[in-house]
């Protein structure tokens, strides 16, 4: 019977145990849950790989620019700013995930990992990482599922949607997936990924979900870059072999715990946060204005 994904610390019991790696658990999950082969498990993986690659080349090449004017091509403007402020690999970090993001908000295709809201931040990550450490494709399809693993788990013990435990589930997941890839693919023992998972989710702790005008736009595209970048920092401290002190699995309870106290207007509403000031309620009129006007006479009718 495959492991259940219902803890961090039985996920490496299941794995010490049964002389598996952590993506390994996973594909054993999926095989017995899903009744998928392993050929067509990686078959998938390799095709959502292909999918993020493009999305960041289009957000990086094409038009960016959403109905309601809020997305204007930043990703672009990002990536060929003549001043890096940290380095060029960090300018080409935070291009990415925005660009990635960007094409979602444009109704472009992208992988939900795990939702479409933080769909910048796998890509962002992953792109980088290879770059930068000459990672191949089958360790990064290896990272994808160990980035699945920790998903899995992070909705069972508190939330992945931004509807039910706040933007912590989504970019926050989004991050936690990101930093365990990272550590990971650079040879980090699964108590070091587990750390960095544990880093990621105190640094994102307590982040509402406000759309302004429901449109997963602003805040949304920008968080994609900072998940990224927290993602890295995080993956950078675990590796060192910095603890994070508080146990993931304990961690992860917190965060179900601080979702599950947050009021509905943190939660996707658009009734609280960034959504609910004088610009954001403006923003708002002017695009169900705009939407209205759009709508054939029938419709309106
Ligand atoms: S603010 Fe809400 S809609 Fe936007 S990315 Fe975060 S959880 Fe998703």
């Amino acid at each position: 019977m495959a492991f259940l994904f219902d803890s961090f610390a039985n996920w490496k019991k299941y794995a010490t145990e049964n002389k598996l790696t952590l993506p390994q658990v996973v594909m054993e999950y999926e095989r017995s849950q899903r009744g998928r082969t392993d050929e067509e498990i990686i078959k998938g993986l390799e095709k959502a790989w292909v999918v993020m690659k493009e999305a960041v080349h289009t957000g990086l090449t094409e038009e960016m620019k959403s109905r309601s004017g809020m997305v204007n091509n930043g990703a672009k403007k990002v990536y060929n700013y003549p001043l890096p402020v940290l380095s060029k690999e960090f300018q080409n970090l935070i291009s990415r995930a925005l660009a990635a993001k960007e094409v979602n908000s444009c109704m472009g295709r992208v992988v939900a990992a795990p939702t479409a809201g933080a769909s910048g931040i796998m890509p962002g990550v992953l792109f980088t990482l290879q770059e930068i450490h000459n990672v191949d494709d089958r360790k990064i399809i290896d990272a994808m599922l160990l980035a699945a693993g920790v998903a899995l788990i992070m909705e069972q013990k508190a939330s992945i949607a931004g509807a039910v435990g706040g933007c912590q589930a989504e970019t926050g997941t989004a991050a936690a997936m990101g930093a365990a890839s990272i550590v990971y693919c650079l040879g980090g023992n699964t108590d070091q990924i587990f750390n960095a998972v544990a880093i990621t989710v105190q640094c994102m702790l307590g982040l509402v979900c406000d759309p302004v005008a429901g449109l997963v736009e602003v805040p949304c595209i920008v968080r994609n870059a900072s998940a990224a970048a927290i993602a890295f920092s995080s993956a950078q401290i675990g590796l060192a072999d910095v603890s994070s002190v508080i146990p993931v699995d304990e961690v992860i309870e917190a965060m179900g715990e601080v979702g599950a106290s947050m009021e509905t207007r943190y939660k996707e509403t658009a009734l609280g946060g960034l959504a609910a000031t004088k610009t954001g309620q403006a923003i708002a009129k002017k695009v169900l204005i705009h939407d209205i006007e759009v709508l054939p006479d029938e419709e309106v009718k």
